[in-house]
């Protein structure tokens, strides 16, 4: 076997090394320390922070874990601390991930004199089985980056089953959602590197007749069928999705005439559409005017004639349009989530009828979503890119809706304000929302859930103050109010200011 190869950075993983608790300035000295400066100023430019520097929704890293897992024919192996591995592979199996992880464990002794990246080599090439695998994706998490564990030093195939490393660390990524990218941008380069080189695998049922339409983000199952019919009267079809299910939808989707970014945020993955030639089509067909905008700028990036545009556009606003009157959303509403498709949804609930005051997104902002941010500003609505956690909360509280939609702590703090909440992900954003079908999917849940109100008045006043102040916990006791030790505590906190100022001023 060869000499391993020791880590960049050695001196990052003295004591009891970087973790979770080093916090993510000095994660990024290490990972720069340790040779990985290049990936992360790429990372900056593409997922530029906003106020928090950390994540404040689960591990990035699970996006790109989910992208490898949702592939068939694909081995997707995690690196990183133990701790890390096992709340990725739950999550991963909660949400219906029928493939093994797979884990290449380490200790400080194996990550400081490389060994760790020669088991990582071991594995892959054990699991490098073509009749099995056409691609292996691993993925280095934290401590592994902040190390320099050198993926890239990998193989790019063994046996002809390409090898994609990525380092996917919470410190240089923000959101699970860009995580996609960073794994979807990866095979699409690789892909276009294989299909600059000769020719490539066909799609599964042959090349498409017409000229397609390649559909950037993950979507309800229904909405790729419901946008192909829309793009018919213009001769064009609806593309493979990225990110795809299957190593050679990666070459059909750099085949389109045209990409759609129905989500905003693949930042990776348009740079290499737009290195080989695609024409980039921001926002969605979500409502009236998004789907009329969308297929304009569809239409006119495949150079479709105007007469078909308009024909497209007759044969399904009228739809929409009678969707959206026969089921109005009544409400104020303010929405939160961190999966990217904030704005399209959106709009669609402001053309529903409903009175939306806030729209907060925890993805960065791109110039694929600045149309729909246009709409909904010249609509009176507060777009936040980049939106923390505190932001989501203190709209809901200034804009005292009638619902929150958000993610789980925001859910959490409305129902507690007694406002009605509705969960984003699981709730929201896995729902049909294109066309005529979306116009109409979204009344039911939100409607409902609007009149439930009077149910958390009930419980409120059922429960009371119970699990507030000296009523929270367990007690052995029986608590008291202790106004005293509160007076107390507030003269010495007022002393030990005058203290300061006096000791400040000498
Ligand atoms: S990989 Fe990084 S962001 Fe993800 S759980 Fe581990 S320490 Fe946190």
């Amino acid at each position: 076997m060869d000499t391993p190869t020791p880590i960049a950075n050695p001196a990052a993983l003295k004591e009891d090394g970087v973790g979770c608790h080093s916090g993510a300035e000095t994660m990024l000295a290490a990972a720069k320390a340790a040779g990985k400066s290049e990936t992360l100023a790429q990372y900056a430019v593409d997922y530029p922070k906003g106020p928090h520097d950390q994540p404040q929704s689960m591990c990035p890293a699970f996006g790109s874990l989910r992208v490898g897992l949702r592939m068939k024919r694909t081995a997707t192996v995690l690196s990183g601390s133990a701790c890390c591995v096992y709340g990725l592979t739950f999550t991963s199996h909660f949400y219906g991930a029928r493939r093994s992880v797979g884990y290449v464990p380490f200790n400080s002794e194996s990550l400081v004199t490389g060994k760790l990246f020669e088991d990582i080599r071991e594995a892959t090439y054990k699991l490098a089985d073509p009749a099995q695998y056409d691609s292996i994706v691993l993925i280095n998490l934290c401590v592994p980056t902040a190390s320099g564990v050198p993926l890239q030093l990998l193989p790019k195939q063994i046996n002809g089953v390409r090898i994609i490393g990525i380092d996917v660390p919470g410190f240089g990524v923000p959101t699970h959602a860009e995580a996609k990218d960073v794994l979807a941008g990866a095979m699409l380069k690789y892909a276009r590197t294989e299909v600059e080189a000769g020719p490539v695998q066909a799609p599964q049922g042959g090349r498409s007749t017409k000229p397609t339409v390649t559909l950037l983000g993950e979507m309800f199952p229904a909405d790729p069928v419901i946008l192909g019919m829309m793009l018919e009267p213009m001769g064009l079809a609806a593309g493979p999705v990225v990110p795809t299910r299957e190593w050679r939808e990666l070459y059909a989707a750099l085949d389109g005439s045209v990409v759609a970014a129905i989500h905003p945020f693949y930042t990776a993955s348009i740079r290499e559409f737009e290195a080989a030639g695609r024409p980039i089509v921001g926002s969605a067909p979500v409502g009236h005017d998004g789907t009329a905008a969308w297929l304009q700028g569809i239409g006119h990036a495949a150079n479709v004639p105007q007469a078909l545009i308009d024909a497209a556009k007759n044969r399904i606003l009228p739809a929409i349009r009678g969707a959206l009157a026969a089921k109005p959303i009544k409400g104020r509403i303010t929405l939160s989530g961190y999966e990217g498709s904030e704005l399209i949804v959106a709009r669609l609930l402001v053309e529903s009828g409903a009175d939306l005051r806030y729209v907060g997104t925890a993805c960065p902002r791109t110039p694929w979503s600045d149309a729909d941010r246009q709409w909904l500003e010249a609509r009176g609505v507060h777009v936040q890119y980049r939106a923390s956690l505190e932001q989501d909360i203190a709209a809901m509280h200034e804009f005292k809706p009638d619902l929150a939609i958000g993610t789980t702590p925001v859910v959490q703090a409305a129902k507690e304000a007694r406002i009605p909440g509705l969960y984003f992900t699981n709730l929201i954003s896995a729902r049909p929302l294109m066309g005529p079908a979306g116009a109409g999917s979204l009344a039911a849940v939100i409607n409902a859930a609007i009149a439930n109100k009077h149910r958390f008045d009930t419980m409120s006043a059922f429960f009371g103050d119970a699990g507030q102040g000296d009523k929270a916990g367990v007690w052995t006791d029986t608590p008291q109010a202790r106004p005293e030790f509160r007076a107390d505590f507030k003269r010495q906190v007022i002393k030990l200011h005058a203290k300061r100022k006096a000791e400040a001023m000498i």
